[in-house]
């Protein structure tokens, strides 16, 4: 069953969202990068009557400048929560919501989830949408994609709409309160483009598919440059300049590959983790970054490819530059079981996961003997990239 098919029957939708290769859906119509209070013309724009969607936290804090905004443009709008995750259960909620407030738009305010929330309940109820992120940790508040959750917050499967949002509102002073660390995760997801995109289409003919490629390896080398500096100095010129890379240029990416330039093992691996409680305290991108390591060892396990074991190797130092997460403990998940870790690679493994876009078969016990030796030494490595040398923590493959 396809992700589309399962979507249908969950939602009772008759029309299938168009991800065949007709549609392009490569960008938002219009990408404002402004403050919120200054992004009042643009909304109202779209409609008079938006519902506004975030976590209550989100929600809370910046009432006070949403309201001005709004009451200045005469919006009527209601808001609420997407809590407790982007499920099925609480779009169904959040649908009664549109009808009882009549709204003709909808607002997504907040990180990945609540964009996510917000894109795939405009699209159920064919009304625009508009994002605005709160953090640099997704390049959600672009793309015409939503991940649905469980209640409980594992990853179910995703969704493909029919058009990028109506409008982006990129406020950099939102995002600079954000906490440092989900700029890092923004990093790690969008540096995921590079080694994913390229395992998935490296040798498509396809011209708009070898753009995306290729603007994934401008992202990452934007990334390897400006990540650093960037981070010692936030609302500087480079910060903003990493922000877009994170939240724009990622998404670019992901509008230009579609559905065919996709996610391989890094994400299917944050997808088995997300079934482990315990790693619900780290962010997606600090999972997906993580998930690159693993991608990149079974490259080089499974197929002998020393240009993984070197990439490896180079991002390992990156990653202690950045505070990423390089093992199972990074994450939080030092003390989980045998079973849990089992468990997480059985999804990553199941049949329509994205891990088999690796041109060779993963099995749950190989996924992980290299989950648990992301950061092994390559033979020589030590003396050739005069790295210290790093201990195997629990190492099952070893
Ligand atoms: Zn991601």
């Amino acid at each position: 069953m396809s992700t589309n098919q399962k979507f249908i029957w969950a939602t009772g939708m008759t029309k299938q969202a168009p991800t065949s290769l007709l549609y392009l859906n490569v960008a938002p119509t219009q990408v404002v990068r402004c403050s919120l209070e200054e992004s009042g013309n643009a909304i109202a724009r779209l409609g008079n009557r938006p519902l506004i969607l975030g976590g209550q936290h989100t929600l809370a804090t910046l009432a006070s400048s949403l309201e001005s905004v709004l009451e200045q443009h005469q919006l009527s709008y209601e808001c609420a929560s997407y809590s407790p995750d982007c499920s099925e259960k609480s779009l169904a909620k959040l649908s009664e919501a549109v009808a009882a407030h009549q709204s003709d738009l909808i607002i997504g305010i907040g990180g990945g989830k609540a964009l996510d929330t917000a894109k795939i309940l405009a699209h159920q109820c064919q009304l625009p949408v508009v994002t605005v992120p709160t953090s640099a940790a997704t390049c959600a508040a672009w793309t015409a994609l939503s991940n649905i959750y469980s209640d409980h917050g594992a990853f179910l499967y995703d969704v493909g709409l029919d058009h990028c949002p109506d409008l982006l509102v990129l406020d950099y002073s939102l995002i600079q309160t954000a906490p440092q660390r989900t700029l890092v995760a923004g990093i790690g997801d969008a540096l995921a483009k590079w080694y994913e995109a390229s395992v998935s289409s490296g040798s498509a003919t396809d011209t708009l598919i070898i753009a995306a490629v290729q603007q994934a390896r401008v992202l990452r080398d934007i990334l390897f440059q400006k990540s650093v500096e960037a981070l010692t100095q936030p609302g500087s010129q480079v910060w903003r300049e990493v922000v877009d890379a994170t939240v724009l240029l990622a998404g670019v990416i992901g509008g230009l590959g579609g559905a065919r330039c996709r996610t391989v093992a890094a994400h299917a691996v944050h997808n088995g983790l997300t079934h482990i409680p315990a790693a619900h305290d780290s962010l997606h991108g600090e999972k997906v970054a993580y998930g690159i390591l693993v991608q990149l060892r079974l490259e080089e396990m499974l197929q002998g490819n020393q240009l993984a074991a070197s990439a490896r190797q180079q991002l390992l130092k990156f990653y202690a530059e950045l505070g990423l997460p390089q093992t199972l403990q990074d994450l939080g998940l030092g003390s989980i079981t045998l079973a849990q870790l089992q468990k997480a690679a059985e999804i990553a493994c199941g049949e329509n996961s994205d891990i088999h876009r690796l041109p060779f078969k993963v099995l749950p016990e190989q996924l992980m003997a290299a989950m648990v030796s992301t950061r092994i030494l390559v033979e020589g490595s030590r003396k050739e990239l005069s790295l210290p040398a790093v201990e195997v923590e629990g190492c099952l493959s070893e």
